[in-house]
């Protein structure tokens, strides 16, 4: 039962749908440090299910989406953006009220 079939070589080959090459949020405002206190700006790069959104979507280069993601990390520590789907409804519009 072996199923010899063309997995090794094939690593990210899509070319069904290449949608247009976005431009990192952040270097076009050339943003050099982002703030985990802006809880509002990160929020645009968490999905509904209060996940950090994955580079090839949000368009952020490798070097924003990694200061992004520990900036986002951060955020959640202090409780200003979501961990979990859960969290989302409790929070929702009331994240600085407390
Ligand atoms: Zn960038």
């Amino acid at each position: 039962m072996r199923e010899a079939r063309e997995k090794k070589s094939r690593k990210w080959v899509r070319p069904r749908y290449v949608p247009k090459r976005k431009v990192c949020f952040f270097c076009q405002n050339k943003t050099e440090v982002i703030d985990y206190k802006e809880a509002e700006k990160l929020r645009r790069y968490i999905s509904d299910r209060g996940k950090i959104t994955p580079r090839r979507k949000s368009g952020t280069c490798a070097k924003h989406q990694r200061l992004l993601a520990m900036a986002i990390k951060r955020a959640r520590h202090l409780a200003l953006l979501p961990h979990a789907p859960s969290h989302i409804r409790e929070t929702e519009g009331a994240g600085l009220s407390g």
